[in-house]
């Protein structure tokens, strides 16, 4: 009986994990350091551990063992789903004999303690931060499911790999060729190309058997069996490094382990030159050094090699210091980036140190990172067509890392390959940043020139490589031309919105010949990047700030301007060439004055009005030329009036220049003319005009020089002049009044409330967490803030001039008034109506502004652009990792809604999926462009803001990455690609609970499971069709109906799909009735993606195959895009045309285990709230409601195809009847049954064992495999009923079932 008890509870725990749509995952057992984790138990508490931490873990496998064990990597690191530059790779390997257990246990210990400890600790804080961290617990997870705890000597099959080798003597030798055959060491391949590909900078190898470090080399070409010293190039920081460990560890640092096995050896110190104290060949730390480009330590941990459990505390208090100093090691020495004068990084090229034979090489982005014991160095970079270049006299000094830079030149024959078409300057590289000696030592020397785009372009780049901890370079758009708009992001964890952070923002070179305010801002980069750790001021606006400088906002008039002062260019008057943008637009008159200005609005203007639109700023500044002093807008009010006059004050106590006059002075305290500049009549206005009015940001001219291009001579002395008032700018965020604006029940932020100041017009918003900002002069004020739905409230406040004010506000919900929710809602309902008629929603969807953004990416192509969408908006699109490939491409997912940070259980939810196969390259691009049209579009368009507000779009442009950069443009029918790396047809690889599933499988099943999706449209290639549910043969579907309707709805909308019959090559007689067929019509199989969907997560999935050729050239993409762009719509419109309702009980609460059966074969949960929802063709359906202890309801809906549902609301009349437990438990099992034998049944059907036909019996005679499948997932439903397993007998239960 027992059995049926667990079975009970397992259908329960799915069904209220379906309900609520979330796994309680993110629950970690407290560690209690009194057990060793087997595979099983090791595999689950990292799963789990990377669910809760992932901000700064991600678990990956980098292959498997010989028995099919995963070898599991655990990265932790801040941004851990990205490739980053700048930060040293670490790595720690342990249990590579199998035997050697401790290290498995202590690395466990060790990814737990920097997890939970990041935060808190500050050590930990750093170390995470700066450093990409890898931890392979087991290399030898064969091994250790074979060895005994309490067996010390370990003598046995357990030190080896499944094959009987020994992991630690299989890599290639430098004597010695390999004896062992690849296929028998999977776990050395793996590890072998997972070093060469990730270039690890610092990595420990952990054994057991004694206690010592032992550093390279371990063998001579003599081969003599010990006593024989073999040294590297690199031997005195080898001995440094395994000192570190060993005298950090109480026991090893003795130097005596007295090691049963040779109880009297002594080793100086507690460490070894590897060969010395015995010669092996095919070591893997000989490896490292050679070929890796990674200095690797063996450390032995303890003479017992799997001591008892009981240990286990102690021994991780002998290590945990000398695990943490060690890998703190991985930030000595000399790093820095080598590039090509353009600021390329520039991959593979080489370091050399004079003196040492022994050099290593760039990573990706041209980093590189070399590690010096203390001393002067003379270091050299050199690469494949350019000129090395050595610097010498470099000094290294402990605890820090000196930083260099290499721009290398092309030699002569690249550079006559190279097509010059202007004279450049050579930029000159940065000097060395040696450690200052003293903590307070600013650097004035900054780069004081005029810098072309090109010049400002690696500026840019180069201080946000050197200095990525604290700057994130962005694009805020292009200019005509197609120059970026550049904006450097300058605060501690740039790029991440941050609670309690202003925004500020500069802006310079809006007239393309004002080069004053672009100079200055980019020494004003400079400046706040060395300084930064240095001085206090700048640490502390750093650290309490996100500042955003965007040093040109018109690069193509700068570049005309630059080329007429140079004398490049015959121009008759100097004073206004350059002064437009390419379209010969004055920018600072092009910002609309009123919404309905019908102003040509440039694409500089667009760029930055979206820019200031999608962020918090609080208060900015234009830095400007031709004048000196502060303007502000003009027709402000006396309350900001007074607050501008004191912004404007501030700036001329600090400001070094305006103590002595000039002609061009404005008088203190202006107001902003408008159209200052004598130009034609406009309609336009400035920026600060605009901003003013129409966002919350308070912005100011600030004029520096009277002359608008200042000399380059000049230029430090206007940067020594003003930069203490540019800084005293940025503190005035920090005066002022700012609070939260929370709900007084639930205590949460309320988004977008206003906050005005009685008397002053001009209002401010919450952020997404419900923080406001508001300057204000010294003085006392009324501060009131609102939210719709709300009762307003108002509090009174003294500004001083020395501190921030704190107002918070806890609103209370004002229940005359219908919510904001339920407007907002009535308000979509009706957009979306109104579009679903096709020419319409046709009409509408040409009257969004077009993204134009279409062509063939490849990898890093993509994952650019996607990255670049998430920045430039930041409110509304989420760009995040479901996993990595075979080859470690990262499989990106990109999220799309209103209210990123608060999910809502009720919001519609959409995905869309393309790239399944890596030949299909039409849908990644078509649904970049879609992304690309949604997010323009936001805040643009109403409907489109509403859409977005309310619904959450996740888009997976390709889960194939890798077949994807196999494939090749022009191949209509050819197969490259199709497949994964491994060769598999990832949409015959989604089996339920499938232990061996390929890794992007997993990542988008991961994503499916209980997700709660409305609907998802996957994009295929090869034919002209959509098809619906099941792909496998001989499945009926319970709601063929609403399945057939979606993907009709797709086909009707598309030009062409409806018509039927489109002769591709494959099947070209083949008539499809209105362009759609069940997906076992066309291609029956087993495993597929939407099977799954369906299955799984009750989301339907359509196909959508959007042509006959599988990749067809790129000059295709527009008129693929404008096919398809309508019905992608629709689909989005569609999730919104869902059917909900609410289930309550007699008294009219919500009835929370209801399950709603449509038209007798498709069963919905509710959730908690007793909320349900469903997707349903049009036309009439019947609703069973059931419920244990309820009497069964009937409810008849009627869906039509061109209005909205209400939600329905279903009341069950008589109240639960009391049952005794026993009733209970039946009544509940023979309707959950119903669900969990379907759920069997479908396993049983998929590909694997199909044949197999009684479940009993299969389950009885399987349980092992079963079990391991499980394991696979964690979220099976199986999975605990097979672990707690007992010696039960046959089980009444199933076999009356099957
Ligand atoms: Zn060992």
């Amino acid at each position: 009986m027992h059995i049926l008890l667990l079975i009970l509870q397992n259908i329960l725990l799915l069904s209220l994990r379906q309900t609520y749509g979330f796994k309680n995952s993110n629950d970690v057992n407290d560690e209690t350091f009194t057990e060793y984790y087997n595979y099983v138990d090791l595999t689950d508490r990292l799963q789990s551990l990377s669910k809760k931490y992932a901000h700064i873990c991600s678990l990956s496998s980098i292959g498997q063992s010989v028995e099919g064990r995963e070898l599991w990597v655990m990265r932790v690191t801040t941004s851990p789903s990205i490739v980053v530059a700048g930060k040293p790779r670490f790595k720690y390997v342990g249990n590579i004999h199998g035997d050697e257990a401790l290290s498995r246990q202590l690395l466990m210990y060790l990814i737990e303690y920097l997890l939970t400890e990041y935060d808190r600790d500050a050590r930990v804080s750093e170390l995470v931060d700066r450093t990409d961290i890898y931890i392979m617990p087991s290399m030898n997870p064969d091994g250790f499911e074979k060895a005994e705890e309490g067996d010390c000597s370990g003598r046995g099959e357990a030190r080896y790999n499944a094959k009987h080798h020994d992991l630690n003597r299989s890599f290639p030798d430098q004597y010695e060729p390999s004896t062992s055959s690849l296929n028998d060491i999977p776990e050395v391949t793996a590890v072998m190309s997972w070093i060469l590909e990730k270039k690890f900078v610092l990595s420990g190898s952990l054994h057991g058997g004694s206690v010592l470090a032992s550093y390279p080399f371990d063998d001579s070409s003599s081969h003599k069996t010990s006593g024989l010293y073999s040294s590297t190039a690199d031997d005195a920081l080898f001995r440094y490094l395994a000192q570190t460990y060993a005298e950090n560890h109480p026991i090893m640092r003795m130097g005596e382990p007295h090691c049963p096995d040779d109880p009297n050896k002594h080793f100086k110190d507690g460490i070894t030159n590897g060969a010395e104290w015995y010669d092996i060949q095919g070591g893997m730390q000989d490896y490292n050094y050679l070929k890796g480009n990674c200095f690797e330590v063996t450390f032995e941990l303890s003479c017992c090699k799997y001591p008892p459990a009981s240990q286990l505390y102690i021994e991780w208090a002998n290590n945990q210091e000398a695990l943490l100093l060690y890998m703190q090691k991985a930030h000595i020495g000399v790093r820095g980036f080598v590039m090509t004068r353009s600021g390329l990084g520039l991959q593979d090229a080489t370091i050399s140190v004079l003196g040492i034979d022994h050099n290593i090489t760039t990573w990706t982005f041209g980093d590189y990172y070399r590690l010096l014991l203390p001393g002067i160095y003379d270091l050299t970079a050199s690469a494949p067509g350019y000129l090395p270049k050595t610097v010498k006299e470099v000094p290294v000094v402990e605890g820090k890392p000196t930083l260099l830079n290499f721009t290398l030149e092309e030699t002569e024959e690249a550079m006559v390959m190279s097509v010059l078409t202007e004279q450049t300057t050579v930029t000159n590289e940065v000097p060395i940043t040696p450690v200052p000696s003293t903590p307070k030592s600013q650097i004035q020397s900054l780069d004081f020139r005029h810098h072309s785009y090109d010049e400002m372009e690696m500026f840019l780049q180069l201080f946000s490589a050197v200095y990525s901890s604290i700057t994130y370079l962005y694009s805020a758009g292009r200019s005509v031309q197609g120059k970026n708009l550049y904006v450097m992001e300058i605060s501690t964890n740039p790029g991440v919105s941050q609670q309690g952070k202003p925004e500020v923002m500069f802006v310079g070179n809006v007239l393309g010949n004002e080069f004053i305010g672009r100079e200055i801002l980019l020494n004003l980069i400079e400046y706040m990047c060395r300084n930064y750790g240095k001085d206090p001021l700048v640490t502390r606006l750093v650290n309490s700030t996100r500042i955003h400088i965007m040093p040109s906002m018109n690069p193509d008039g700068y570049e005309l301007a630059l080329k007429a002062q140079k004398g490049h260019l015959k121009v008759s008057d100097l004073s206004i060439f350059g002064h437009s943008n390419s379209h010969r637009v004055d920018l600072n008159t092009n910002f609309p004055q009123h919404t309905k200005s019908r102003l040509d609005i440039e694409v500089e203007t667009q760029a930055v009005m979206n820019w200031i639109k999608s962020r918090y700023f609080v208060l900015s500044a234009s830095i400007r030329g031709g004048f000196r002093g502060v303007e502000y807008p003009h027709s402000v009010d006396s309350i900001d009036e007074n607050l501008f006059k004191f912004v404007t004050e501030a700036f001329y106590m600090q400001s070094q220049a305006l103590q002595k006059p000039q002609a061009c002075d404005v008088p203190r305290t202006r107001e902003k003319k408008a159209n200052r500049h004598r130009r034609p009549p406009v309609t336009g206005t400035d920026m600060l005009t605009w901003a003013y009015s129409n966002t919350d940001n308070l912005a100011v001219d600030i004029g520096l020089s009277c002359d608008l291009r200042p000399p380059e001579e000049s230029l430090s002395e206007y940067w020594e002049q003003n930069h203490k008032a540019l800084l005293q700018f940025i503190q005035q965020v920090h005066l002022f009044v700012r609070g939260m604006v929370t709900d007084a029940q639930t205590g949460k932020g309320i988004s977008n409330a206003t906050v005005m100041v009685e008397g002053s017009r001009h209002q401010v918003h919450t952020s997404s967490a419900g923080q406001y900002w508001r300057p204000l002069a010294p003085g006392s004020y009324h501060i009131i803030a609102s939210a719709p739905g709300y009762t307003t409230m108002s509090e009174s406040v003294r500004v001083l001039e020395t501190r921030v004010e704190q107002v918070d506000f806890k609103l209370t919900r004002d229940t005359s008034q219908p919510s904001l929710e339920e407007e907002q809602q009535k308000d979509l309902e009706k957009l979306v109506e109104q579009l679903l008629p096709v020419g319409a929603l046709d009409k509408f969807v040409r009257s969004l502004l077009p993204a134009q953004t279409l062509q063939y990416r490849n990898y890093r192509e993509r994952a650019e652009f996607l990255r670049s969408l998430t920045f430039n908006f930041p409110r509304i699109a989420r760009l995040y990792s479901l996993g990595q490939s075979v080859e470690f491409r990262t499989i990106w997912a990109l999220e799309i809604s209103g209210n990123l940070e608060m999910p809502q259980s009720a919001e519609p939810k959409i995905r869309y999926v393309a790239g399944v196969h890596g030949n299909a390259a039409v849908g990644p691009e078509l649904l970049l462009e879609f992304a690309s049209v949604l997010c323009l579009n936001y805040g643009r368009n109403p409907t489109i803001t509403k859409l977005i507000d309310r619904s959450r779009i996740l888009i997976l442009p390709c889960v194939n990455p890798d077949g994807r950069e196999e494939a090749q443009e022009g191949h209509c029918s050819s197969t490259e690609g199709y497949t994964n790396a491994h060769g598999t047809d990832l949409d015959t690889d989604y089996i339920y609970g499938n232990m061996s599933a390929q890794p992007e499988t997993r990542a988008v099943m991961n994503l499916i499971e209980g997700s709660g999706f409305s609907l998802s449209v996957v994009l295929e290639g090869g034919f002209l069709m959509a098809t619906y549910p099941y792909d496998r043969p001989n499945q009926r579907t319970q709601n063929e109906e609403t399945l057939r309707y979606l993907a009709s709805l797709y086909a009707s909308i598309h030009p062409f799909m409806h018509m039927g019959n489109v002769g591709c090559a494959k099947e070209p007689a083949r008539e499809i009735p209105g362009g759609v067929l069940k997906g076992a019509e066309f291609n029956a199989h087993t495993g597929s993606l939407k099977d799954y969907s369906l299955d799984v997560d009750n989301c339907p999935e359509i196909t959508v195959y959007t042509g006959c050729c599988m990749y067809p050239p790129e000059s295709r993409l527009f008129s693929l895009w404008m096919e398809n762009r309508t019905p992608l719509f629709r689909m989005l419109l569609e999730v919104h045309r869902r059917l909900s309702g609410v289930v309550r009980d007699s008294k009219g609460r919500p009835v929370s285990d209801a399950v709603v059966v449509v038209n007798g074969s498709v069963s919905i949960h509710a959730d908690s709230h007793g909320y349900f929802t469903t997707l349903l063709a049009p036309g009439t359906h019947q609703l069973q409601v059931q419920a244990h202890g309820y009497q069964q309801e009937l409810q008849q809906v009627n869906i039509s195809s061109d209005r909205l549902t209400s939600p329905i609301v279903i009341d069950f009349t008589a109240d639960r009847v009391p049952l005794d437990q026993g009733v209970l438990i039946i009544a509940s099992a023979s309707l959950m049954s119903v669900l969990f034998c379907a759920l069997l049944a479908w396993h049983l059907r998929s590909a694997k064992f199909s044949r197999i036909r009684d479940g009993f019996h299969w389950c009885h005679s399987n349980r092992e495999s079963l079990h391991m499948e499980a394991m696979a997932s964690e979220k099976s439903p199986l999975r605990q009923e097979f672990l707690e397993d007992s010696e039960s007998e046959d089980d009444p239960f199933f076999v009356e079932r099957y």
